[in-house]
Parts: structure tokens; C-alpha cells; sequence
């Protein structure tokens, strides 16, 4: 038993400063309780900030902005702001957005008053952590914890990730030059936009994945338009095909994978993008009695809370739907319940931003879903190339569609691919939010041109079909 003094005990000990983290400290900090945070690294923000959502974020809008790809249904095929384009230059502006974002954070967790430490937490018992650091080690007691340690890209030992030419996506924005050819296996979230983005850089990008359709929990008209747009870019997949050597060829100077059909594909490099391992081995949640599943998953009930009833964990070490926008409100929520403050996320009104180019995002179930639960619906469908702002913005191919209740006329669920969709999408989970109908949309004043009007075209087509 640890020896408690006002020095080293808090209300709450929050582990880990990414997202979860962070508005769980945040939280609890305005509900006047004394916080600490322990982060391992020594940049804070987590996942989010320095390897994952933000860096690859900003990469993506330095690959718009100097690709000038949006442009070219314009100034033709061959148009770019920047000729030879390189890392130094994709990697500038991310590099200049991370440093803004960590000092945003720095100074909200500052201002909150919440105590950072900086070393490895791991428990030693049920209500102690050990905190250790290049400057030694100290103890810290608290009568709660939330547990938002992250995750980490899963590895295989058979494959020799080098960080240069055979990486994964932690090592992305490490990259000295750009590939010619990329080999991306692995087609979740995750591989399909960085597969994206370097394609339309013109790298020439072969998918790989053992899977036989990708994002499965996507709408399928949306899916099929996202790999008529790849295919544009030149992107080749081959799915339902299981990778079994990854390799570096020497006297060629090429990356190899061999797959399982008995076909070797060949590139200059290759992104290993499989998923996540989450970082609970590393907190020595044994001593808390907790069992981890296979990929490090910590398991909550609805309030965030694991079988300890003061110990509680959210983000992306309690697995789907990880991402930064979901640990977020779980971090926060996890505080509202340790202090008996009431809060609920709706699950079905979770939206989903998938930043392929063209970037992806929905809120609500597919057709698919729909059909298998046997729920009636209607479709109305908006193409951006019918849109005054779409041809603007030099994007034929984008659409927006709502699925809504033939019947009650009721929104079920809105599906977008093309720009700003991850923005406009917030639009239709408003509506869904408050339990209204597709009328608004076709009642509704909308700025024009915007892409936002879709909302209105769509619900005219969707009135149509009646
Ligand atoms: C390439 C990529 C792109 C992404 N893009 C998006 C996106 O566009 N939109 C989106 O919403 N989400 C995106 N995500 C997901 C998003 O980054 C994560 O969902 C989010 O960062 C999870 O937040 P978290 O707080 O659970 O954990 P993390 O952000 O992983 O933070 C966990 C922190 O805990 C620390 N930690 C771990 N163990 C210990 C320990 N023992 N002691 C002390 N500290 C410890 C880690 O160092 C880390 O800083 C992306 C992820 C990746 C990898």
C-alpha cells in the first residue's frame, strides 16, 4: 500500500494525453476534481496529434493543395502547383500544424489545472500507479482512473518493417522520398487513405487485402464509386488475396509480396497497415485483475467502465469505432460517469469520416443494414456534377444520398463521397438528431451556391420516387 499525500493523490489519474485522455482530465477538471495525466512520450496529444489523425490530415491537404488535382477538371490532366513534388514539402505543413496542436492542448490541460506527468504508468495496484521517467520514478494514487492508452500499429514479426522502405503508418511522414511504386497491404480506413493520397500523387499504388470488399460497414454504391476513382488514379487491388512474405529484394532494389495464389507483386516500397495493437500490455492491467483480448482490447460496459468498478477506459484501447471524434466524447463521458454526472452518445448517430480522396462520410445505416433487417426505404440522390458549387469546386463524380421512411418520410441515414463530405454530413445528423424529415430539406433556404443545397436535390428525388 502506498503512502497517500496531498502531493501524489488525485480524484483522477487519467493514462494517456490523446484524445480520450485529454477530455476525460478535461471533464473531471471542470467538475472541480483534482486531475493528473501520464503520458509516456515526451510530445503530447497521443495518436492523434503526432502520428495518426492530425499529421496524416494535413498531409492529405498539402497533397490536394500542390497536386492541384481538384483543379485539373479545369486547367487539364497534367496541371500542379508544384512540379516534382517531394516529402520535405508534404511533410512542412503537417509538421507546422502539429507543433500548433500540441501547444493548443498544452495550454487547455494548463489552464484547467490538470498535473502532467511525463514517463510510463503502469499499475502496481488497484488504486496506485507508477510513473517512470528518464529522471526516475514516481508514485501516484488515485480513487479513479480512466484508462486511455491507445494503440499502436500491429506488427508481425515475419515482416521487416525498416521504417524506409517497408513501413508502417506511424513511419509515413518519416519518409526521405516519395515512392514511385507503393505496395499497401492492409485496405481498412487506415491504408486506403494513405493508398489514396500517394495515388493521387501519381504513385503508381497496388492494394492488397486478404478481405474480399473493402469497408464493409460502408455503403456499397459509395465503395464502388471510391474504387472507380482509385482506379482512375491508376490504383490496382487485389482483394480476397492473403499476403504470406513480405520482403526486400536486394539485386533488384524492389520491395516484394508474395500472396497466397502464388502471385509476387513487386514495388519500390510497401505500407503495412493491419490493423492495431492496443498499448494495455504496457499499463500492467494484471494487476487490476483485467484480462485484455488478442489485440490488447480493454472490455467497458455503456458507461466506460471495465469490471473494476473505479477503473474505467475509453478510446482506442476499447476498440471499433476508433477514432479521434469518438475517444473524444468516450474520455469525456467516462469522467461524467465516475462524478455522477449523466450523459449518453447515441450510437446510432455516430458519424464516420473517411479521408480517402475523395473523402467518404455517413452517419446512419446503409441500404445494406436495411435490407437485412427488412426495414422499408426510399432513396434520394444529389450528384455534385448537378450542383452549381460541385462543378465549382471541380468535382463531377461526388454524390450525396438519404435513405428516409416511405411512409413517415422520417431521415434513416445520410451517405456522402466527394469534397467536404466529412463537413456537410453534420448537416443530415442535425436533422437525424431531432427525428425529422426529409421535408426540411425541401423547405429549407439553403446558400447557394453551396454544396450543402445537395440536401435539398436529394430530397426532391427521394419526393420524386412517391
Ligand atoms: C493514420 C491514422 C489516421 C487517423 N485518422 C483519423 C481521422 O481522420 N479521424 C478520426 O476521428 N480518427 C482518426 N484516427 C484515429 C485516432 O487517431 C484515434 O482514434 C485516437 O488518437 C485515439 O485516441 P486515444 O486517446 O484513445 O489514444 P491515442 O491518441 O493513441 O493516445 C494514447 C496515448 O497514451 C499514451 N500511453 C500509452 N501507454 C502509456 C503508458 N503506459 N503510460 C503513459 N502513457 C501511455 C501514448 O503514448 C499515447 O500518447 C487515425 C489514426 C491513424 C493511426
Amino acid at each position: 500500500m502506498v503512502e497517500t499525500t496531498d502531493n501524489n493523490s488525485y480524484d483522477l489519474v487519467v493514462i494517456g494525453s490523446g484524445p480520450a485522455g485529454q477530455k476525460a482530465a478535461i471533464c473531471a477538471s471542470k467538475l472541480r476534481k483534482k486531475v493528473a495525466v501520464v503520458e509516456r512520450k515526451r510530445s503530447i496529444g497521443g495518436v492523434c496529434v503526432n502520428t495518426g489523425t492530425i499529421p496524416s490530415k494535413t498531409l492529405r491537404e498539402a497533397i490536394l493543395y500542390l497536386s492541384g488535382l481538384r483543379q485539373r477538371t479545369f486547367y487539364g490532366r497534367g496541371y500542379a502547383v508544384k512540379d516534382n513534388i517531394c516529402m520535405q514539402d508534404l511533410v512542412f505543413r503537417a509538421d507546422a500544424v502539429m507543433a500548433r496542436e500540441i501547444e493548443v492542448i498544452k495550454s487547455q490541460l494548463r489552464r484547467n489545472r490538470v498535473a502532467v506527468y511525463e514517463g510510463n504508468a503502469r499499475f502496481i495496484d488497484d488504486h496506485t500507479v507508477e510513473v517512470t521517467s528518464d529522471s526516475g520514478y514516481t508514485l501516484l494514487r488515485g480513487d479513479n482512473f480512466v484508462i486511455a492508452c491507445g494503440t499502436r500499429p500491429a506488427h508481425d514479426a515475419s515482416i521487416p518493417i525498416d521504417g524506409k522502405r517497408i513501413f508502417d503508418s506511424d513511419q509515413v511522414n518519416g519518409l526521405q522520398e516519395l515512392p514511385r511504386e507503393l505496395i499497401v497491404v492492409g485496405a481498412g480506413i487506415i491504408g486506403l487513405e494513405y493508398a489514396s493520397m500517394f495515388a493521387a500523387l501519381g504513385v503508381k499504388v497496388t492494394l492488397l487485402d486478404q478481405r474480399p470488399v473493402l469497408l464493409d460497414f460502408a455503403d456499397r454504391e459509395i465503395i464502388e464509386s471510391l474504387c472507380f476513382q482509385l482506379r482512375q488514379f491508376g490504383t490496382v487491388f487485389r482483394l480476397g488475396e492473403k499476403v504470406v512474405n513480405v520482403g526486400f529484394d536486394e539485386d533488384r532494389d524492389r520491395v516484394f509480396a508474395k500472396l497466397e495464389s502464388g502471385k509476387t507483386v513487386h514495388g519500390s516500397a510497401l505500407l503495412y497497415a493491419v490493423g492495431r495493437q492496443a498499448n494495455s500490455d504496457q499499463v500492467n492491467v494484471g494487476a487490476l485483475g483485467l484480462t485484455p483480448d488478442a489485440r490488447g482490447k480493454l472490455l467497458v460496459d455503456a458507461n466506460f467502465q471495465t469490471s473494476v468498478p473505479h477503473v474505467y477506459a475509453a478510446g482506442d484501447v476499447i476498440g471499433f469505432p476508433a477514432l479521434a471524434s469518438t475517444s473524444m466524447e468516450q474520455g469525456r463521458l467516462a469522467s461524467c460517469h465516475i462524478f455522477g454526472v449523466p450523459g449518453n452518445i447515441p450510437p446510432n448517430l455516430i458519424p464516420y469520416g473517411i479521408y480517402t480522396i475523395p473523402e467518404i462520410s455517413m452517419v446512419g445505416p446503409t441500404e445494406e443494414e436495411l435490407t437485412r433487417e427488412k426495414i422499408p426505404y426510399e432513396t434520394g440522390t444529389a450528384r455534385y456534377a448537378e450542383l452549381a458549387k460541385g462543378q465549382m469546386l471541380g468535382d463531377d463524380e461526388g454524390f450525396l444520398k438519404l435513405i428516409f421512411d416511405p411512409a413517415t418520410l422520417k431521415l434513416i441515414s445520410v451517405h456522402i463521397i466527394g469534397e467536404r463530405a466529412t463537413e456537410i454530413v453534420h448537416i443530415g445528423q442535425a436533422v437525424l438528431s431531432m427525428g425529422g424529415t426529409i421535408e426540411y430539406f425541401r423547405d429549407t433556404v439553403f446558400n447557394y451556391p453551396t454544396l450543402a443545397e445537395a440536401y435539398k436535390v436529394a430530397a426532391l428525388d427521394g419526393l420524386n420516387k412517391l
